[in-house]
Parts: C-alpha cells; sequence; structure tokens
C-alpha cells in the first residue's frame, strides 16, 4: 500500500485522468487567466465601454506594433535569426512583442524551435496532430507533461541582453505594454482612460493572441502544400491576413530562416515589409534568404508528387514486364487463326474490338495483322498522335521474344 501510495504521488498530473475531483490540478491558472479569463473579463468591460474614434485607431496601430512584436520580433527575429536587429529595434520589438501577451521572448522561442523540431510529433509542444483546439489553446490552457517537451539549443538567446533582461522582468512587461502603455496614450492623448484600457488594451491582446494561435492550428489544417506535404504545415492568405503575412506556412517550415514568409510580392507579408523597411532605416541587417533555384526545386518536386499521383489513377495498359513473352512464330500463328493481333515495336497488341473505331479506316488496320507494323505505325503510312500511342498501350496483350521477326532470322542464320 505505501509503494502504491508513494507512486501515485510521483505520478504528474497529467499522467491521470481528468476527472470532475482533479480538473483544476490539471488548468494552468497562469495562462488561463492571460488568454481566457482577462479577455473575457475585457469583452464583458467593452459592454459598458463607449468606443471612441481615435481609441478604435488607436487599438488598430498598437495591434500592428504589438503583433509585429510576435512576427518580427519573437518569431523572425528571436525563434528563427532570419536577420540581425539594432540594440533600440530589439528593444521596441521586445516591448511591443511583450505587449501582446504570449510568454517572454525566451519561453517563446524554445517552444518554436521544438514546434520546427518535432513537427507533427509527440513533442511538438502544439502538434495539430493533438487536434485542431490542442494546437490554438489547450495545449497553454492546461499542464504539460515534461516528458513530453522536447529540448531546443537556446544558448544564443541566453548570451542576448535584451532577450535575458525581458524574461527576467516579463510580468512588468504584461502591466506595462499589455495594459498601461495602451490606457496612457489614449487617457493622456484624448482622455479616454477606460477605452484606452478595454480596447486597446485587453481586447487587442486576446485579438493578436487568437491571431498568433491561428498560425498553430488553423495554419497546420487549411490551405496548400506548395512545397512539401509530408507534414501538417499549409500556405492560406485568411491566415496571412490575420497573422501579418505569417499564413505562408509551408513555406515557412520548409524554409524557416527566410526572413519572409511570402515570396511573391503580391502576397501579404507586413512583417517581411516591416523588416525590409527597418534595413533601409539601417535598424535591421543580414537578412536572409534562401535561393530562388532551392525554392523552385521544393515547388518542382511537389508538382512532380501531384503529377504521378494523377498518373497512377489513369489505365496506361499492362505494364511491358508483366506481359508474356510470345515466340515470334506463334504469334503469326494465332493471327492466321483469326486474331487480330498486330506487333510494333516489339510489342503485341490486340486490335479486334478496334477495326471498327480506326479512324484510319479498317483496311489499313487489318492489313497490320500477323506482322510488324512498326514502321506503318510510326509514319511509313500514318504518323500517328500522342493519343494513339497511349490508346494503343491500352490494347498490348503480350512480348515478342527477341523483338521481332528480325530476332529469329538471326537465330535460325546462326543455328
Ligand atoms: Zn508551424
Ligand atoms: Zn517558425
Amino acid at each position: 500500500m505505501t509503494v502504491n501510495k508513494s507512486n501515485r504521488q510521483k505520478l504528474h498530473i497529467t499522467d491521470q485522468p481528468i476527472t470532475l475531483g482533479n480538473w483544476y490540478r490539471h488548468v494552468n491558472w497562469i495562462n488561463t487567466t492571460l488568454i481566457l479569463i482577462v479577455p473575457i473579463i475585457g469583452c464583458v468591460a467593452a459592454f459598458f465601454t463607449p468606443l471612441r474614434i481615435p481609441t478604435a485607431l488607436w487599438a488598430v496601430l498598437y495591434y500592428f506594433w504589438t503583433g509585429l512584436g510576435i512576427t518580427a520580433g519573437y518569431h523572425r527575429l528571436w525563434a528563427h535569426r532570419s536577420y540581425e536587429a539594432s540594440r533600440p529595434l530589439k528593444i521596441f520589438l521586445a516591448c511591443v512583442g511583450g505587449g501582446s501577451i504570449q510568454g517572454s521572448i525566451r519561453w517563446w522561442s524554445s517552444k518554436h524551435r521544438a514546434h520546427h523540431r518535432w513537427t507533427d510529433t509527440r513533442k511538438d509542444p502544439y502538434g495539430v496532430n493533438k487536434g485542431i483546439w490542442y494546437s490554438h489553446f489547450m495545449w497553454m490552457a492546461l499542464k504539460q507533461n515534461p516528458k513530453d517537451s522536447g529540448r531546443t539549443d537556446i544558448s544564443d538567446l541566453n548570451e542576448d541582453p535584451v532577450v535575458v533582461w525581458q524574461h527576467k522582468h516579463y510580468i512588468y512587461f504584461i502591466l506595462a505594454f499589455g495594459m498601461l502603455f495602451p490606457a496612457l496614450v489614449a487617457g493622456l492623448g484624448w482622455g479616454d482612460w477606460q477605452g484606452g484600457l478595454v480596447y486597446a488594451g485587453i481586447l487587442r491582446w486576446f485579438f493578436v493572441q487568437q491571431a498568433t494561435f491561428c498560425v498553430n492550428s488553423v495554419a497546420h489544417w487549411l490551405g496548400d502544400q506548395p512545397f512539401d506535404d509530408r507534414n501538417s504545415p499549409r500556405d492560406h492568405v485568411i491566415t496571412a491576413l490575420i497573422t501579418l503575412g505569417e499564413g505562408y506556412h509551408n513555406f515557412h517550415h520548409e524554409f524557416p530562416s527566410d526572413y519572409r514568409n511570402a515570396i511573391e510580392w503580391w502576397q501579404y507579408d507586413p512583417t517581411k515589409w516591416s523588416i525590409w523597411m527597418w534595413k533601409q532605416l539601417g535598424l535591421a541587417s543580414n537578412l536572409k534568404q534562401f535561393r530562388a533555384n532551392e525554392i523552385e526545386k521544393g515547388r518542382v518536386q511537389q508538382l512532380q508528387k501531384k503529377v504521378d499521383l494523377q498518373r497512377a489513377k489513369l489505365d496506361w495498359g499492362v505494364p511491358l514486364e508483366q506481359l508474356p513473352v510470345v515466340e515470334w512464330d506463334d504469334f503469326v500463328a494465332e493471327a492466321q487463326a483469326g486474331k487480330a493481333l498486330v506487333a510494333i515495336a516489339g510489342v503485341i497488341h490486340d486490335v479486334t474490338g478496334f477495326i471498327d473505331e480506326h479512324p484510319g479506316g479498317r483496311t489499313l488496320i487489318r492489313s497490320g495483322i500477323g506482322k510488324d507494323a512498326t514502321a506503318m505505325f510510326n509514319g511509313g503510312v500514318y504518323q500517328h498522335s500522342n493519343a494513339a500511342h497511349n490508346l494503343l498501350s491500352s490494347m498490348r496483350v503480350g512480348v515478342v521474344r527477341g523483338g521481332g521477326e528480325v530476332e529469329i532470322w538471326r537465330r535460325n542464320s546462326k543455328g
């Protein structure tokens, strides 16, 4: 009994099924407060808070800033090192990224590196294979078993003073950039303290969170896979529209250290545009880009895969290696006995059902029966179309030993 008891105590809560008695121990209360409880309070508060136009505009602007903090900062700069940023830009991104309430750069990037390394496996912290809601937010709302977390190398992040500073004081970033700063701008700017807190603060953070979560859920579920279809990431314009360009996720998983997610100029990727603009201003440098040749290779291979699948659905005739090998004399004998057999390029075709349908008339096709009609078929009488070649291959029934009559003659002469 004692052994059992101590074993039970050692069991992690996630090893026990969720019951009415223990469900609250499964919940990660800090995360749940930040991603569900406060946002719900914000939604309720919005009913009692009139929305003023300057506050609405400020909320949208602050959505772009804090969204970029995640996409250009947390994601493309720190998690993937797809470019280098100057100290002032890093501080700006650490502040506004902190204001989107998605954890510290250090925590976020380490989870994200694990997601790329173990995509769709047990160790993927938000693998869509565990369910779309799980990948969207349940992985944060519920406690995770430490045994399932894949290790990642974040030594570079531990050496970045901005990352270390933000991680150490993260709670203040939540308060300052999640709530105080947006309220301060609206309050000091046009006297709307409450609107600033509710709309530019909490509802804006709710929106940025949900948009980012969509990259983990929707972008692994909806859209095309132009570069690789072995894993779940997908490209879709809708995901791109709500995530400041992070929706070209199939490309991103293939080329994660590319500072772009959208490679076409007309695709929506304001994160890429911002990084490019910062480069022009001298704030960003060393923007990494995969060679177009490498990107095209992936695209062509994926196209080839799709074509091969379509090809496999069609009837191309019995494969040559599965056809019986027939002696030339037997072929001639069978044709003389009344079977409509024609030899073309060493392959015997049964044209019985096709004589009446032959576009060139019955006489011509009959003249090839029991003979080697290769030359007739390939231009001697008529240069047949590609479609005719395809159709012919669907009629093949045998292969002539040695390829044709000539071989027989050679064998006889040797004998
Ligand atoms: Zn992903
Ligand atoms: Zn990524």
